[in-house]
Protein backbone atom coordinates (compact mmCIF):
# COMPACT_ATOMS: atom_id res chain seq x y z
CA UNK A 1 0.00 0.00 0.00
CA UNK A 2 1.32 3.46 -0.95
CA UNK A 3 2.42 5.55 1.96
CA UNK A 4 -0.70 8.29 0.38
CA UNK A 5 -3.27 5.65 0.75
CA UNK A 6 -2.06 4.58 4.72
CA UNK A 7 -2.05 7.94 5.42
CA UNK A 8 -6.27 8.07 4.26
CA UNK A 9 -7.35 4.75 5.69
CA UNK A 10 -5.48 5.94 9.15
CA UNK A 11 -7.03 9.27 9.05
CA UNK A 12 -9.77 7.69 8.28
CA UNK A 13 -10.14 5.06 11.33
CA UNK A 14 -9.24 8.20 13.56
CA UNK A 15 -12.21 9.88 12.72
CA UNK A 16 -14.30 6.62 12.80
CA UNK A 17 -12.60 5.98 16.56
CA UNK A 18 -13.55 9.68 17.38
CA UNK A 19 -16.54 9.67 16.11
CA UNK A 20 -17.43 6.61 18.05
CA UNK A 21 -16.18 8.40 21.10
CA UNK A 22 -18.33 11.41 21.23
CA UNK A 23 -21.35 9.24 20.61
CA UNK A 24 -20.75 6.95 23.13
CA UNK A 25 -22.80 6.41 26.30
CA UNK A 26 -20.04 5.01 28.37
CA UNK A 27 -16.83 6.78 29.37
CA UNK A 28 -13.68 4.94 28.61
CA UNK A 29 -10.53 5.89 31.03
CA UNK A 30 -7.16 3.99 30.84
CA UNK A 31 -4.72 4.27 33.73
CA UNK A 32 -1.22 3.04 34.19
CA UNK A 33 0.03 0.84 37.36
CA UNK A 34 0.08 4.42 40.23
CA UNK A 35 -3.90 4.57 39.33
CA UNK A 36 -3.51 7.82 36.91
CA UNK A 37 -5.24 8.59 34.38
CA UNK A 38 -3.51 8.55 31.13
CA UNK A 39 -6.12 9.54 28.42
CA UNK A 40 -9.94 9.58 28.58
CA UNK A 41 -12.77 9.70 26.07
CA UNK A 42 -16.55 8.95 25.69
CA UNK A 43 -19.46 10.38 28.16
CA UNK A 44 -16.78 11.52 31.01
CA UNK A 45 -18.58 14.83 31.26
CA UNK A 46 -21.94 13.65 32.09
CA UNK A 47 -21.33 10.78 34.47
CA UNK A 48 -18.32 11.80 36.01
CA UNK A 49 -18.90 15.21 36.28
CA UNK A 50 -15.00 16.14 34.31
CA UNK A 51 -15.07 16.45 30.64
CA UNK A 52 -12.34 14.19 28.73
CA UNK A 53 -9.19 16.50 28.05
CA UNK A 54 -9.35 17.34 32.29
CA UNK A 55 -8.93 13.50 33.38
CA UNK A 56 -5.08 12.69 32.30
CA UNK A 57 -3.28 13.41 35.32
CA UNK A 58 -5.70 12.61 37.93
CA UNK A 59 -6.01 9.99 39.86
CA UNK A 60 -8.64 7.49 40.29
CA UNK A 61 -9.89 7.86 43.36
CA UNK A 62 -9.79 11.73 42.99
CA UNK A 63 -12.06 11.70 39.87
CA UNK A 64 -14.51 9.84 41.99
CA UNK A 65 -14.43 11.76 44.41
CA UNK A 66 -14.41 8.68 47.14
CA UNK A 67 -12.66 7.17 49.75
CA UNK A 68 -15.29 4.62 48.77
CA UNK A 69 -13.76 0.97 50.71
CA UNK A 70 -14.18 -1.19 48.18
CA UNK A 71 -12.49 1.46 45.62
CA UNK A 72 -9.70 1.35 47.99
CA UNK A 73 -9.22 -1.96 48.21
CA UNK A 74 -9.45 -2.45 44.52
CA UNK A 75 -6.61 0.01 43.84
CA UNK A 76 -4.55 -1.53 46.05
CA UNK A 77 -4.62 -4.73 45.06
CA UNK A 78 -6.04 -4.75 41.34
CA UNK A 79 -2.61 -5.12 39.84
CA UNK A 80 -1.08 -7.48 42.05
CA UNK A 81 -3.71 -9.99 41.99
CA UNK A 82 -4.40 -12.79 39.65
CA UNK A 83 -7.90 -11.29 38.61
CA UNK A 84 -8.02 -10.10 35.14
CA UNK A 85 -11.10 -8.23 35.88
CA UNK A 86 -13.23 -6.47 38.08
CA UNK A 87 -16.83 -4.87 38.83
CA UNK A 88 -17.87 -1.97 40.94
CA UNK A 89 -20.76 -0.27 41.13
CA UNK A 90 -21.05 3.45 43.31
CA UNK A 91 -22.85 6.72 43.56
CA UNK A 92 -21.52 9.27 40.90
CA UNK A 93 -19.11 11.94 41.91
CA UNK A 94 -21.22 14.81 40.97
CA UNK A 95 -24.57 13.52 41.53
CA UNK A 96 -25.47 11.10 44.35
CA UNK A 97 -29.04 10.53 42.24
CA UNK A 98 -26.80 8.45 39.34
CA UNK A 99 -25.41 5.17 40.28
CA UNK A 100 -22.23 4.17 37.75
CA UNK A 101 -21.11 0.83 37.06
CA UNK A 102 -17.35 0.59 37.00
CA UNK A 103 -15.68 -2.22 34.43
CA UNK A 104 -11.90 -2.82 35.12
CA UNK A 105 -9.51 -4.71 32.62
CA UNK A 106 -5.65 -5.21 33.02
CA UNK A 107 -3.72 -3.91 29.56
CA UNK A 108 -0.46 -5.69 29.48
CA UNK A 109 2.82 -4.89 27.63
CA UNK A 110 4.95 -7.58 26.42
CA UNK A 111 3.55 -9.55 28.99
CA UNK A 112 3.61 -7.71 31.66
CA UNK A 113 0.69 -5.18 33.47
CA UNK A 114 0.95 -1.98 32.30
CA UNK A 115 -1.92 -0.85 33.69
CA UNK A 116 -5.94 -0.62 33.33
CA UNK A 117 -8.56 0.17 31.21
CA UNK A 118 -11.74 1.30 33.27
CA UNK A 119 -15.36 1.52 31.46
CA UNK A 120 -17.87 3.32 33.23
CA UNK A 121 -21.53 2.95 32.29
CA UNK A 122 -25.02 4.62 33.94
CA UNK A 123 -26.63 1.64 35.98
CA UNK A 124 -29.01 4.27 37.62
CA UNK A 125 -32.34 2.54 35.76
CA UNK A 126 -31.23 -0.92 37.10
CA UNK A 127 -30.03 0.19 39.91
CA UNK A 128 -33.79 1.88 41.51
CA UNK A 129 -35.49 -1.72 39.76
CA UNK A 130 -33.23 -3.93 41.88
CA UNK A 131 -33.96 -1.09 44.84
CA UNK A 132 -37.72 -1.15 44.29
CA UNK A 133 -38.01 -5.37 44.16
CA UNK A 134 -35.90 -5.67 47.22
CA UNK A 135 -38.07 -2.78 49.06
CA UNK A 136 -41.45 -4.61 47.87
CA UNK A 137 -39.99 -8.08 48.73
CA UNK A 138 -39.42 -6.37 52.29
CA UNK A 139 -42.64 -5.02 53.00
CA UNK A 140 -46.18 -6.31 54.14
CA UNK A 141 -48.38 -5.02 51.54
CA UNK A 142 -51.32 -5.11 53.37
CA UNK A 143 -50.19 -2.54 56.51
CA UNK A 144 -47.45 -0.91 54.21
CA UNK A 145 -44.75 -2.03 57.08
CA UNK A 146 -41.47 -4.25 56.64
CA UNK A 147 -42.24 -7.64 56.60
CA UNK A 148 -40.03 -10.55 58.51
CA UNK A 149 -37.40 -10.04 55.78
CA UNK A 150 -37.39 -6.51 56.02
CA UNK A 151 -36.77 -6.39 60.03
CA UNK A 152 -33.88 -9.12 59.82
CA UNK A 153 -31.69 -6.61 57.10
CA UNK A 154 -32.68 -3.69 59.43
CA UNK A 155 -32.06 -4.91 63.16
CA UNK A 156 -29.23 -6.43 62.19
CA UNK A 157 -27.85 -3.28 60.13
CA UNK A 158 -28.88 -1.77 63.95
CA UNK A 159 -26.65 -4.66 65.80
CA UNK A 160 -23.52 -4.03 63.75
CA UNK A 161 -23.79 0.02 64.21
CA UNK A 162 -21.47 1.30 67.03
CA UNK A 163 -23.47 1.83 70.16
CA UNK A 164 -26.37 -0.15 69.41
CA UNK A 165 -29.33 0.79 71.93
CA UNK A 166 -32.74 -0.17 71.54
CA UNK A 167 -35.34 -2.56 73.09
CA UNK A 168 -37.20 -4.90 70.79
CA UNK A 169 -41.10 -5.37 71.45
CA UNK A 170 -43.00 -8.26 70.24
CA UNK A 171 -47.12 -6.68 70.04
CA UNK A 172 -50.19 -8.91 69.68
CA UNK A 173 -53.97 -7.99 68.86
CA UNK A 174 -56.30 -9.38 71.54
CA UNK A 175 -58.92 -11.29 71.06
CA UNK A 176 -58.18 -10.66 67.14
CA UNK A 177 -60.00 -13.98 66.03
CA UNK A 178 -63.16 -12.27 67.42
CA UNK A 179 -63.07 -9.37 64.99
CA UNK A 180 -62.87 -11.98 62.42
CA UNK A 181 -65.37 -14.13 63.15
CA UNK A 182 -68.06 -11.41 64.13
CA UNK A 183 -67.50 -8.79 61.33
CA UNK A 184 -65.69 -10.56 58.76
CA UNK A 185 -62.10 -10.94 57.24
CA UNK A 186 -61.98 -7.54 55.42
CA UNK A 187 -62.85 -5.78 58.65
CA UNK A 188 -60.22 -8.03 60.39
CA UNK A 189 -57.73 -6.34 57.80
CA UNK A 190 -59.21 -3.08 58.35
CA UNK A 191 -58.38 -3.60 62.38
CA UNK A 192 -54.67 -4.63 61.43
CA UNK A 193 -54.01 -1.71 59.08
CA UNK A 194 -55.41 0.74 61.44
CA UNK A 195 -52.86 -0.96 64.28
CA UNK A 196 -49.89 -0.59 61.94
CA UNK A 197 -51.02 2.74 60.99
CA UNK A 198 -51.49 3.84 65.32
CA UNK A 199 -48.39 2.05 66.01
CA UNK A 200 -46.33 4.01 63.25
CA UNK A 201 -47.59 7.55 64.23
CA UNK A 202 -46.48 6.85 67.90
CA UNK A 203 -43.02 5.89 66.39
CA UNK A 204 -40.08 7.83 65.29
CA UNK A 205 -38.12 7.38 61.61
CA UNK A 206 -35.09 5.82 63.20
CA UNK A 207 -37.25 2.75 65.17
CA UNK A 208 -37.76 -0.05 63.16
CA UNK A 209 -41.31 -1.30 62.92
CA UNK A 210 -42.62 -4.16 60.94
CA UNK A 211 -45.66 -6.62 60.80
CA UNK A 212 -44.29 -10.53 61.00
CA UNK A 213 -47.46 -12.14 60.03
CA UNK A 214 -51.46 -11.95 61.25
CA UNK A 215 -51.88 -10.07 63.97
CA UNK A 216 -47.97 -10.07 65.43
CA UNK A 217 -46.16 -7.22 65.14
CA UNK A 218 -42.42 -6.60 65.72
CA UNK A 219 -40.82 -3.45 66.61
CA UNK A 220 -36.85 -2.11 67.54
CA UNK A 221 -37.09 1.20 69.41
CA UNK A 222 -34.52 3.41 69.43
CA UNK A 223 -32.62 5.09 72.41
CA UNK A 224 -33.04 3.58 75.95
CA UNK A 225 -35.36 1.36 77.72
CA UNK A 226 -37.08 3.97 79.94
CA UNK A 227 -38.46 5.77 76.68
CA UNK A 228 -39.23 2.18 75.15
CA UNK A 229 -41.53 1.73 77.92
CA UNK A 230 -43.40 5.12 77.32
CA UNK A 231 -43.54 4.57 73.57
CA UNK A 232 -45.21 1.14 74.48
CA UNK A 233 -47.57 3.13 76.69
CA UNK A 234 -48.44 5.82 74.15
CA UNK A 235 -49.00 2.91 71.61
CA UNK A 236 -50.68 0.94 73.71
CA UNK A 237 -53.51 3.86 74.51
CA UNK A 238 -53.43 4.71 70.95
CA UNK A 239 -54.89 1.53 69.77
CA UNK A 240 -57.32 1.13 72.71
CA UNK A 241 -58.51 5.03 73.46
CA UNK A 242 -59.96 5.05 70.16
CA UNK A 243 -62.84 2.64 68.29
CA UNK A 244 -61.49 1.39 64.88
CA UNK A 245 -64.28 2.56 62.19
CA UNK A 246 -64.94 -0.21 59.84
CA UNK A 247 -65.93 0.32 56.16
CA UNK A 248 -69.58 -0.79 57.14
CA UNK A 249 -69.99 2.29 59.57
CA UNK A 250 -69.65 0.20 62.67
CA UNK A 251 -66.88 0.34 64.91
CA UNK A 252 -65.06 -1.48 67.07
CA UNK A 253 -62.29 -1.71 69.92
CA UNK A 254 -59.36 -3.61 70.27
CA UNK A 255 -56.28 -4.00 72.37
CA UNK A 256 -52.70 -5.28 72.08
CA UNK A 257 -50.65 -6.79 74.43
CA UNK A 258 -46.77 -5.84 74.21
CA UNK A 259 -43.82 -7.73 75.32
CA UNK A 260 -40.50 -6.09 75.65
CA UNK A 261 -36.47 -7.31 76.24
CA UNK A 262 -33.65 -4.54 75.84
CA UNK A 263 -31.12 -5.05 73.73
CA UNK A 264 -27.44 -5.55 75.33
CA UNK A 265 -23.99 -5.87 73.93
CA UNK A 266 -23.65 -9.44 72.65
CA UNK A 267 -26.99 -11.11 72.79
CA UNK A 268 -28.29 -12.20 69.62
CA UNK A 269 -32.01 -11.29 67.50
CA UNK A 270 -32.83 -14.53 68.39
CA UNK A 271 -32.69 -14.85 72.05
CA UNK A 272 -34.25 -11.03 72.35
CA UNK A 273 -36.80 -12.53 69.70
CA UNK A 274 -37.66 -15.17 72.35
CA UNK A 275 -37.37 -12.82 75.32
CA UNK A 276 -39.64 -9.97 73.94
CA UNK A 277 -41.83 -13.06 73.11
CA UNK A 278 -41.76 -14.69 76.55
CA UNK A 279 -42.97 -11.11 78.10
CA UNK A 280 -45.61 -10.69 75.78
CA UNK A 281 -46.90 -14.22 77.20
CA UNK A 282 -47.03 -12.56 80.25
CA UNK A 283 -49.26 -9.62 79.11
CA UNK A 284 -51.82 -11.86 77.69
CA UNK A 285 -51.76 -13.85 81.05
CA UNK A 286 -52.28 -10.44 83.43
CA UNK A 287 -54.89 -9.45 81.60
CA UNK A 288 -54.00 -8.50 78.43
CA UNK A 289 -54.24 -4.34 76.97
CA UNK A 290 -50.67 -3.78 78.64
CA UNK A 291 -46.97 -3.99 78.54
CA UNK A 292 -44.68 -6.43 80.04
CA UNK A 293 -41.11 -6.34 80.35
CA UNK A 294 -39.06 -9.86 79.78
CA UNK A 295 -38.44 -9.37 84.16
CA UNK A 296 -41.96 -10.06 84.45
CA UNK A 297 -42.60 -6.38 85.95
CA UNK A 298 -45.76 -4.67 84.40
CA UNK A 299 -44.57 -1.77 82.61
CA UNK A 300 -48.01 0.07 82.18
CA UNK A 301 -50.79 -1.96 83.36
CA UNK A 302 -54.33 -0.88 82.28
CA UNK A 303 -57.62 -1.77 82.49
CA UNK A 304 -58.58 -5.25 81.32
CA UNK A 305 -59.34 -5.99 77.56
CA UNK A 306 -63.25 -6.24 77.15
P1 LIG B 1 -54.92 -13.53 71.70
O1 LIG B 1 -55.45 -12.40 72.49
O2 LIG B 1 -54.56 -14.69 72.55
O3 LIG B 1 -53.80 -13.15 70.78
O4 LIG B 1 -56.14 -14.04 70.81
P2 LIG B 1 -56.32 -13.93 69.25
O5 LIG B 1 -57.75 -14.19 68.95
O6 LIG B 1 -55.77 -12.61 68.75
O7 LIG B 1 -55.46 -15.12 68.74
P3 LIG B 1 -54.26 -15.13 67.71
O8 LIG B 1 -53.36 -13.99 67.95
O9 LIG B 1 -53.64 -16.49 67.78
O10 LIG B 1 -55.05 -14.98 66.35
C1 LIG B 1 -54.57 -14.31 65.26
C2 LIG B 1 -55.61 -14.47 64.17
O11 LIG B 1 -55.33 -13.58 63.12
C3 LIG B 1 -55.67 -15.84 63.55
C4 LIG B 1 -55.93 -15.61 62.08
O12 LIG B 1 -57.19 -16.11 61.71
C5 LIG B 1 -55.98 -14.10 61.95
N1 LIG B 1 -55.24 -13.61 60.81
C6 LIG B 1 -53.99 -13.92 60.42
N2 LIG B 1 -53.63 -13.18 59.34
C7 LIG B 1 -54.70 -12.38 59.04
C8 LIG B 1 -54.93 -11.42 58.03
O13 LIG B 1 -54.08 -11.10 57.18
N3 LIG B 1 -56.13 -10.79 58.03
C9 LIG B 1 -57.11 -11.11 58.95
N4 LIG B 1 -58.27 -10.46 58.88
N5 LIG B 1 -56.91 -12.03 59.89
C10 LIG B 1 -55.73 -12.66 59.95
MG1 LIG C 1 -53.74 -12.12 68.86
Amino acid sequence: MSKRALIKRLTAREQMLALAMINATDSILSFDRDWICRWAGGASLSLLGVANENLPTQRLCNILETNNREVVTLMETFFSGDQYAAILEIAAPHTQDTTIELNFRKVFDAGTVAGAIVTIHDVTQRKLKEDDIARQSESDPMTGLLNRAGFQRRINALINAEHADFSLAYIDADHFKDINDHYGHEAGDTVLKTIAARISHQTRASDIVSRFGGDEFVLAITKNQKDAAATLDRIVHAIHDEPIALDTGETVQISISCGVAPYSVGVSVESLLRQADSALYEAKKAGRNRTCEVSSVIVSPQTPAT
